[in-house]
């Protein structure tokens, strides 16, 4: 299951080996376009320095929410206090819209701009409170890598974003440092 918050979120890239590897795609030219495209987003006006500092500021606060969320806790009045603000930044209104034979709701902004866009991420973290579980809010355990995620396995044990990269290399780490500590650096005799 994708949320667009996580899509944002994960716009801080780690490579998932080096500590010092963190690469801010928000500054990438087209690549934050590229993804709200996926998620049949256009905002009227190219995005502007004031813009990607308010998009940055959010992201700060949302990662702060999300690490809550995924440690267990719940959102205090504060942080539903500021989400709300984000969420009456830009009216919507709905709309009747049909596809594939039946009909539903559609939901457009009063403006297109990029205010729009940061209450959509906000609204998109909002819809996962209320629709699914927050339980399942997931970074990987990898400190070298923090990609956010939603866990669906049945027994909600996910732990890394990929088992065959960010799992595989913890476990290698694990065992290396097994291996050290036998070697005679730490005594074993406890
Ligand atoms: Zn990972």
């Amino acid at each position: 299951m994708r949320f667009l918050f996580m899509d944002f979120l994960n716009s801080e890239w780690r490579d998932g080996i080096r500590d010092d590897s963190l690469e801010d795609r928000l500054d990438k030219p087209g690549w934050w376009e590229n993804v709200m495209a996926d998620w049949g987003m256009t905002v009227n006006r190219p995005i502007t320095e004031t813009d990607r500092k308010e998009l940055k500021a959010l992201r700060s606060r949302l990662r702060v929410w999300v690490e809550k969320l995924a440690e267990g806790k719940q959102l205090n009045e504060e942080d539903l206090h500021q989400i709300n603000t984000y969420l009456r930044q830009v009216p919507v209104y709905r709309v009747l819209d049909s596809k594939n034979g039946g009909y539903g709701w559609k939901l457009l902004p009063d403006q297109s701009d990029w205010r729009w866009v940061a209450s959509e991420i906000v609204a998109s973290l909002a819809e996962l409170l209320v629709r699914h579980d927050a339980g399942r809010i997931r970074i990987c355990e990898n400190r070298q890598c923090l990609w956010v995620f939603y866990d669906e396995s049945r027994n909600r044990s996910r732990r890394w974003c990929d088992h065959r990269t960010c799992g595989n290399r913890m476990n290698v780490r694990k065992h290396r440092q097994r291996k050290r500590h036998s070697k005679g650096g730490q005594p074993e005799n406890e």
